[in-house]
């Protein structure tokens, strides 16, 4: 019975190999995908920063026709000025020339606030687009590692279904199918270590009686409490595969 039970663990231990490999498989696209969702985040920000810089170009530009505008206007004043005969007329259009210049002003001082603004958010896209090269470099060469390591889960994977193949003939029908069963009901540990009469797995006492036959190891045994099958993990012949099945989850 040793023997068998001893390629169950082999068995079970080829068994956790293909999940844990089947576990960074699946983790791969996941992670591909959440590159690609920092790339687009990115992106997004750095179109904003782009259409703010814009907006801004546009507001500047507004001002510049404004002054220009303005100082049209002044000049019709300036030179209505000069061809003013009544003191009540002069008065009226100097008054219109002050208020003009007061506008102009207003809107040079706005202008000046705009091209500051626009020196920040210039220098700011500068950046960004820096950023975003060295980002949009950084994630294709992750995404390349990505894919080189699935290729190579792949061929770990496909080698460890062959060799789960292998193993699997080399163990009784029954016993295998009992193994599968109890596999599809648990995931992960079906054969358990019993160290000093605890069941690895579910951590529980093994009755007296129960454990004796299990150090006797002449038939097959299972847990009463979590129905796997058990081994002595203090016999020597099981002492190098313990350690796998202690790291088992209940
Ligand atoms: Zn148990």
């Amino acid at each position: 019975m040793k023997v068998k039970i001893k390629k169950l663990i082999d068995l079970q231990d080829c068994d956790l190999r293909i999940a844990d490999v089947r576990d960074k498989k699946e983790q791969g696209p996941i992670n591909v995908l959440r590159l690609e969702e920092g790339l687009i985040a990115f992106e997004n920000k750095l179109k904003d920063e782009l259409e703010r810089l814009d907006a801004y170009k546009q507001e500047g530009r507004k001002i510049d026709r404004e002054i220009e505008d303005i100082d049209s206007q002044i000049e019709k004043s300036n030179n209505k000025l000069s061809n003013i005969k009544s003191n009540k007329e002069y008065s009226a259009a100097l008054k219109e020339l002050d208020e003009l210049k007061r506008i102009k002003s207003l809107s040079e001082d706005k202008g000046l606030d705009i091209m500051e603004e626009l020196e920040v958010l210039e220098s700011g896209c500068v950046e960004s687009k820096a950023k975003m090269k060295k980002l949009k470099k950084d994630v294709e060469k992750d995404r390349d590692k990505i894919m080189e390591e699935m290729k190579a889960l792949e061929r770990e994977f496909k080698r460890l279904e062959k060799e789960r193949v292998s193993l699997g003939k080399t163990i009784d029908e029954d016993l295998l199918k009992k193994y599968d069963f109890l596999r599809e009901r648990k995931g992960g540990i079906v054969v358990s270590p019993v160290i000093k009469g605890v069941c690895q797995a579910c951590h529980l006492d093994i009755p007296p009686q129960r454990f004796n036959e299990v150090i006797r190891g002449d038939k097959l045994m299972t847990c009463p409490n979590c129905i796997r099958i058990i081994y002595w993990g203090e016999d020597e012949i099981f002492k190098n595969d313990a350690a796998a099945g202690e790291s088992g989850k209940e």
